[in-house]
């Protein structure tokens, strides 16, 4: 099961938010599409917000979702080593959770 999502990277705009690709090229997330889709059952990203951008403030797409603002996630356990915050060490992914925040 997958579900569509607005693309959270370019807000379903299709356009690259910070503008460095051209307009014909277009949101690396989706495509240009302004539409992502994540496997089912997914959460909100907390390790950019939901946001589709990399926290560390870099232009690139948050690593954990890729720019999708959710993650896949079979489980609701919260992760015992972030308490699912998501962040690790340096403001990296969490290594126990991959920056998703729950664990199986
Ligand atoms: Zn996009
Ligand atoms: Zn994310
Ligand atoms: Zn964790």
């Amino acid at each position: 099961m997958t579900k569509i999502f607005k693309c959270a990277y370019c807000i379903g705009t299709g356009q690259d938010p910070f503008d460095l690709l051209s307009a014909i090229s277009g949101c690396q997330v989706c495509k240009g599409t302004g539409q992502v889709k994540v496997k089912e059952p997914s959460i909100s990203c907390v390790f950019c917000s939901g946001t589709g951008k990399n926290p560390l403030g870099a232009r690139v797409p948050c690593i954990v979702c890729h720019g999708k603002g959710n993650n896949y996630n079979e489980s609701n356990n919260i992760c015992n080593l972030c308490k699912g915050t998501g962040k690790g060490k340096d403001g990296l992914p969490c290594l126990l959770c991959k920056g998703i925040g729950l664990n199986k």
